[in-house]
């Protein structure tokens, strides 16, 4: 199998794996704490989980805080509900967590993006919007969005600035000027099951889940020792590994580029996280491509439109036809990636391409 679908979710880090370990104990050891009981085994799941919390801290920006919630989805919806926001600006290329929580709670103004699948920073926003949501990187074509200049847009409005980082977290620098920042650690080789919500100090929240008070009071519920220190060691990895993932990533993308010559490419090829390659043929069948190489994991446009059979928003939003929409494949990789297998994989999609005829 080879596996090219780093943007739904990444292989877990075997440095996480042996942090959550010691959490995931039975009976014999005090790993199974809960971590919210005053005894002694508790203060020690707790002690992990402000380790872990650290380790997560130190992947955004200085002056805020870290709230661990169970996905990415949850805090940005604890962000959008929580921060009551009523008038809401959207980039046309968010992930569905953004657009259908906005399009639930408020009333929700689009901004469009350029061809390039980039959004102005230009961009103005009224006065009376409560909350301005763009994302860092688009998980479909991996356009990296200029997030500081339309927090400042916001903040002129009188807006809070929201930014789904969870394509670009550990792999970028944070955020530069959001009040609110959402991650998730299974993209960034981290387990599935833990996000966070880093809120900007002196910024209050309602509570999204009632119960316990745990998490500061604004998410209840027993949190997971296992799961938060998985994210704090895949966080900490992320950081010492940037560069060098970074320049992997940079040599695949090349490679494959070459190798898919013939393909276009959705999204700006410049302003974009080059472990995300969308790519496009005219004519081409992707559920006959998908089905003709089974043992290559990859992926028709986002894991959550793909299925559904609705072409992508996204690649409606730059402009694409349903038809070029509909042809367009997502080839994903990163750290574990190896020159191998994405020669290997190109070479077979080619050879599957042109079986069709196109
Ligand atoms: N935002 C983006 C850009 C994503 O790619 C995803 C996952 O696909 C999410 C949010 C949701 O993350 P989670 O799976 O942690 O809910």
């Amino acid at each position: 199998m080879i596996y090219l679908d780093y943007q739904a979710t990444t292989p877990l880090a075997p440095e996480a794996l042996e942090a959550m370990l010691p959490w995931l104990s039975g009976p014999g050891s005090a790993g199974f704490a809960n971590p919210h009981s005053p005894h002694r085994p508790g203060r020690a799941a707790a002690a992990a989980i402000e380790f872990a919390r650290e380790q997560v801290a130190a992947l955004l920006p200085s002056g805020g805080r870290v709230i661990f919630t169970g996905t990415a989805t949850e805090a940005i919806n604890l962000a959008i509900v929580g921060s009551k926001a009523k008038q809401v600006y959207v980039s046309a290329i968010e992930h569905a967590a953004v657009l259908d929580c906005a399009a639930a709670f408020a009333e929700v103004h689009t901004i469009g993006v350029d061809d390039d699948g980039l959004v102005d920073p230009q961009t103005s926003i009224s006065p009376g919007t409560d909350l301005v949501a763009v994302m860092q990187v688009n998980n479909e074509i991996g356009t990296i969005q200029p997030v500081a200049a339309l927090a400042e847009a916001a903040h002129r409005a009188g807006a809070q600035f929201l930014c789904d980082a969870v394509q670009g977290a550990g792999k970028l620098d944070p955020p530069a000027g959001a009040d609110m920042i959402a991650l998730s650690a299974h993209k960034l080789h981290g387990p599935k099951g833990i996000g966070a919500l880093w809120v900007r100090d002196g910024l209050t929240l309602a509570p999204l889940i009632y119960g316990g008070g745990q998490e500061q009071g604004i998410r209840s519920g027993t949190l997971s020792p296992a799961l938060c220190a998985g994210f704090g060691a895949a966080a900490a990895l992320a950081i010492e590994r940037r560069e060098q993932d970074a320049a992997h990533v940079a040599a695949l993308w090349r490679r494959a580029r070459e190798l898919l010559a013939g393909w276009a490419l959705n999204g700006s090829a410049g302003r974009r996280w080059h472990g995300n390659l969308n790519v496009r043929r005219e004519g081409l069948d992707v559920a006959r491509l998908m089905s003709d190489l089974r043992d290559i994991a990859f992926s028709a446009g986002s894991a959550c439109a793909s299925g559904s059979g609705r072409p992508s928003h996204v690649l409606r939003a730059i402009g694409l036809s349903d038809a070029a929409a509909k042809s367009s494949v997502r080839l994903g990789f990163g750290r574990y990636s190896s020159l191998q297998e994405i020669e290997d994989a190109c070479a077979r999609i080619n050879a599957a391409a042109a079986a069709q005829g196109v």
